[in-house]
């Protein structure tokens, strides 16, 4: 899918990066999974000695604020093949840009050259 890049203040690059829409099962999915891992690791803390008054209710609290985060996620784009800066051409050292419903856009930042860049998605997320 086509993504505009935008440094702001300048005119807008077009590059092909692979963006994922999540359907509405996956996001559960995705997000039951994310409750598992931290739930589970709150019930496996039980077993630390001391540690386990902070770490089991912390654990069993983030699991539902990551699983609520995880479900809010609509569409991924991976940066993983190595996005460049269209000012300094160095690699934007993100791996993935997560976009919730109805959001276009997300802030990166370069830090070859210290330039703000815009991530524009040509369709919103739904
Ligand atoms: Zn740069």
């Amino acid at each position: 899918m086509k993504v505009l890049i935008n440094v702001i203040g300048k005119p807008v690059h077009e590059v092909d990066l692979p963006v994922v829409h999540f359907s509405y099962t996956s996001r559960i999915k995705r997000s039951t999974q994310v409750f598992l891992i931290f739930f589970l690791s709150g019930i496996l803390s039980i077993l630390i000695p001391v540690l386990h008054f902070v770490l089991v209710p912390g654990l069993i609290l983030t699991a539902f604020v990551m699983a609520y985060l995880k479900f809010k996620e609509v569409a991924v784009i991976d940066l993983s093949g190595g996005l460049m800066c269209p000012e300094c051409q160095s690699n934007i050292d993100e791996k993935k840009i997560s976009f919730k419903k109805e959001e276009v856009r997300a802030r990166l930042h370069c830090f070859g050259c210290g330039q703000g860049l815009e991530v524009l998605l040509e369709q919103s997320p739904s």
